[in-house]
Protein backbone atom coordinates (compact mmCIF):
# COMPACT_ATOMS: atom_id res chain seq x y z
CA UNK A 1 0.00 0.00 0.00
CA UNK A 2 0.91 3.45 -0.45
CA UNK A 3 0.51 6.20 2.67
CA UNK A 4 0.56 9.85 1.70
CA UNK A 5 2.47 11.54 4.99
CA UNK A 6 1.79 15.37 5.21
CA UNK A 7 5.32 16.58 6.00
CA UNK A 8 4.82 20.60 6.08
CA UNK A 9 6.17 20.34 10.24
CA UNK A 10 6.66 18.01 12.71
CA UNK A 11 6.81 14.58 13.68
CA UNK A 12 6.17 13.12 10.22
CA UNK A 13 9.68 11.55 9.15
CA UNK A 14 9.16 9.00 12.15
CA UNK A 15 6.11 7.71 10.56
CA UNK A 16 7.61 7.30 7.20
CA UNK A 17 10.02 4.91 9.07
CA UNK A 18 7.21 2.61 11.03
CA UNK A 19 5.74 2.10 7.47
CA UNK A 20 8.50 1.60 5.41
CA UNK A 21 9.80 -1.18 8.51
CA UNK A 22 6.13 -2.27 7.93
CA UNK A 23 6.61 -2.71 4.26
CA UNK A 24 4.55 -0.25 2.97
CA UNK A 25 5.68 2.67 0.59
CA UNK A 26 5.13 5.93 1.51
CA UNK A 27 5.48 9.78 -0.05
CA UNK A 28 5.40 13.44 1.56
CA UNK A 29 2.85 15.48 1.24
CA UNK A 30 4.15 19.45 1.06
CA UNK A 31 2.38 20.88 -2.04
CA UNK A 32 -0.44 20.53 -3.98
CA UNK A 33 0.91 18.46 -6.61
CA UNK A 34 1.69 16.10 -4.28
CA UNK A 35 -2.21 15.45 -3.96
CA UNK A 36 -2.21 13.94 -7.67
CA UNK A 37 -0.52 10.95 -6.42
CA UNK A 38 -2.82 8.51 -5.56
CA UNK A 39 -2.39 7.12 -1.92
CA UNK A 40 -4.23 4.65 0.32
CA UNK A 41 -4.15 6.11 3.34
CA UNK A 42 -3.22 9.33 4.78
CA UNK A 43 -1.09 9.99 8.07
CA UNK A 44 -1.36 13.93 9.74
CA UNK A 45 1.81 13.92 12.48
CA UNK A 46 2.43 15.64 15.24
CA UNK A 47 3.97 18.70 15.90
CA UNK A 48 2.19 22.36 15.98
CA UNK A 49 -1.82 22.16 14.78
CA UNK A 50 -1.78 25.78 14.72
CA UNK A 51 1.53 25.74 12.46
CA UNK A 52 -0.41 23.33 10.47
CA UNK A 53 -3.36 24.33 10.05
CA UNK A 54 -1.87 27.87 8.97
CA UNK A 55 0.54 26.19 6.38
CA UNK A 56 -2.27 23.84 5.02
CA UNK A 57 -4.35 26.78 3.92
CA UNK A 58 -1.41 28.84 2.70
CA UNK A 59 -0.05 26.00 0.43
CA UNK A 60 -4.09 26.12 -0.89
CA UNK A 61 -4.02 21.87 -0.08
CA UNK A 62 -6.83 22.44 2.87
CA UNK A 63 -10.11 21.96 1.50
CA UNK A 64 -9.21 18.61 -1.23
CA UNK A 65 -7.44 17.16 1.46
CA UNK A 66 -10.47 17.85 3.96
CA UNK A 67 -12.80 16.62 1.08
CA UNK A 68 -10.89 13.55 0.51
CA UNK A 69 -11.03 13.09 4.65
CA UNK A 70 -14.48 13.59 4.72
CA UNK A 71 -15.33 11.58 1.56
CA UNK A 72 -13.71 8.56 3.32
CA UNK A 73 -9.80 8.20 2.84
CA UNK A 74 -8.38 6.52 5.71
CA UNK A 75 -6.26 8.84 7.96
CA UNK A 76 -4.16 8.46 11.32
CA UNK A 77 -3.81 11.75 13.41
CA UNK A 78 -1.17 11.78 15.57
CA UNK A 79 -1.12 14.62 18.64
CA UNK A 80 -1.48 17.62 16.68
CA UNK A 81 -3.05 15.58 13.98
CA UNK A 82 -5.88 14.24 15.93
CA UNK A 83 -6.26 18.41 17.04
CA UNK A 84 -6.80 18.93 12.74
CA UNK A 85 -9.07 16.07 12.92
CA UNK A 86 -11.10 17.25 15.95
CA UNK A 87 -14.75 18.41 15.59
CA UNK A 88 -14.21 20.53 18.53
CA UNK A 89 -11.03 21.82 20.48
CA UNK A 90 -12.44 22.86 23.88
CA UNK A 91 -10.00 25.11 24.58
CA UNK A 92 -9.15 26.70 21.06
CA UNK A 93 -11.82 28.61 19.02
CA UNK A 94 -9.59 27.05 15.66
CA UNK A 95 -11.01 24.31 13.92
CA UNK A 96 -9.70 22.49 10.96
CA UNK A 97 -10.65 19.22 9.24
CA UNK A 98 -13.51 19.16 11.58
CA UNK A 99 -13.98 15.51 10.58
CA UNK A 100 -14.30 13.46 13.64
CA UNK A 101 -17.05 13.26 16.43
CA UNK A 102 -14.26 13.99 18.95
CA UNK A 103 -13.78 17.28 21.59
CA UNK A 104 -10.61 17.05 22.25
CA UNK A 105 -8.86 19.45 24.92
CA UNK A 106 -5.10 21.11 23.78
CA UNK A 107 -2.21 20.69 25.99
CA UNK A 108 -4.08 19.39 27.96
CA UNK A 109 -1.64 17.92 30.81
CA UNK A 110 -0.51 21.25 31.55
CA UNK A 111 3.28 22.43 32.08
CA UNK A 112 4.44 20.27 35.03
CA UNK A 113 3.22 17.22 32.43
CA UNK A 114 4.15 18.81 29.47
CA UNK A 115 6.08 15.16 27.93
CA UNK A 116 6.13 11.56 30.07
CA UNK A 117 6.06 8.12 28.55
CA UNK A 118 3.40 5.96 29.94
CA UNK A 119 2.51 2.14 28.75
CA UNK A 120 -1.50 1.42 28.45
CA UNK A 121 -3.92 -0.80 26.71
CA UNK A 122 -4.78 -0.25 22.88
CA UNK A 123 -8.24 -1.06 21.24
CA UNK A 124 -7.44 -4.99 23.40
CA UNK A 125 -4.36 -5.28 21.66
CA UNK A 126 -2.27 -5.36 24.53
CA UNK A 127 0.16 -2.85 26.15
CA UNK A 128 2.19 -0.25 24.15
CA UNK A 129 3.91 2.13 24.98
CA UNK A 130 3.14 5.68 24.65
CA UNK A 131 4.79 9.05 24.51
CA UNK A 132 3.01 12.06 25.14
CA UNK A 133 4.05 15.54 23.75
CA UNK A 134 2.46 18.17 24.90
CA UNK A 135 -0.41 16.00 24.04
CA UNK A 136 -4.50 16.94 24.00
CA UNK A 137 -6.52 14.32 25.12
CA UNK A 138 -10.29 13.47 24.34
CA UNK A 139 -12.68 14.74 26.08
CA UNK A 140 -15.63 12.91 24.81
CA UNK A 141 -16.60 10.58 21.76
CA UNK A 142 -19.69 11.06 20.29
CA UNK A 143 -22.18 9.95 17.42
CA UNK A 144 -19.98 6.75 15.87
CA UNK A 145 -16.48 7.49 17.10
CA UNK A 146 -15.16 5.26 19.73
CA UNK A 147 -12.88 5.17 22.36
CA UNK A 148 -9.67 2.79 21.97
CA UNK A 149 -7.34 3.72 24.82
CA UNK A 150 -7.45 5.77 28.30
CA UNK A 151 -4.75 6.83 30.42
CA UNK A 152 -5.35 7.59 33.79
CA UNK A 153 -8.96 7.97 33.00
CA UNK A 154 -8.55 9.92 29.97
CA UNK A 155 -9.45 8.82 26.16
CA UNK A 156 -5.91 9.09 24.60
CA UNK A 157 -7.24 7.27 21.18
CA UNK A 158 -10.25 6.80 19.02
CA UNK A 159 -11.52 5.57 15.88
CA UNK A 160 -14.55 6.77 13.94
CA UNK A 161 -15.14 4.69 10.76
CA UNK A 162 -12.62 5.32 8.40
CA UNK A 163 -10.13 7.55 11.00
CA UNK A 164 -8.10 7.02 13.69
CA UNK A 165 -6.64 9.45 16.31
CA UNK A 166 -4.01 9.56 19.24
CA UNK A 167 -3.08 11.87 21.75
CA UNK A 168 0.24 9.92 21.98
CA UNK A 169 2.97 9.39 19.52
CA UNK A 170 3.29 5.96 18.64
CA UNK A 171 5.92 6.62 15.81
CA UNK A 172 8.85 7.76 18.51
CA UNK A 173 8.51 4.28 20.22
CA UNK A 174 9.61 0.47 18.35
CA UNK A 175 5.91 -0.91 19.07
CA UNK A 176 4.16 -1.13 15.74
CA UNK A 177 0.84 -2.08 17.26
CA UNK A 178 -1.26 1.46 16.40
CA UNK A 179 0.37 1.67 12.48
CA UNK A 180 -0.15 -2.13 11.71
CA UNK A 181 -3.80 -1.42 13.78
CA UNK A 182 -4.63 1.63 11.31
CA UNK A 183 -2.99 -0.58 7.93
CA UNK A 184 -5.57 -3.08 9.07
CA UNK A 185 -8.37 -0.56 9.45
CA UNK A 186 -7.20 0.20 5.16
CA UNK A 187 -7.63 -3.30 4.29
CA UNK A 188 -10.63 -2.99 6.52
CA UNK A 189 -9.78 -6.48 8.54
CA UNK A 190 -10.04 -4.00 11.52
N1 LIG B 1 0.68 20.96 21.53
C1 LIG B 1 0.60 20.68 20.12
C2 LIG B 1 -0.60 21.39 19.48
O1 LIG B 1 -1.32 22.04 20.12
C3 LIG B 1 0.52 19.20 19.87
C4 LIG B 1 1.79 18.54 20.35
C5 LIG B 1 2.25 17.40 19.51
O2 LIG B 1 1.79 17.18 18.39
N2 LIG B 1 3.22 16.69 20.02
O3 LIG B 1 -0.79 21.28 18.31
Amino acid sequence: MTIGVLALQGAFAEHEQMLERLGESTFEIRQRRDLERSMDGLIIPGGESTVQGKLLRELGIFEELKARIQGGLPTFGTCAGLLLLARRIENDARIHFAAMDIAAVRNAYGRQLGSFHTEADFAGAGKVPMTFIRAPYIASCSGAARPLAEVDGKIVAARENHLLVTAFHPELDENPTVHTYFLNMIRKKG
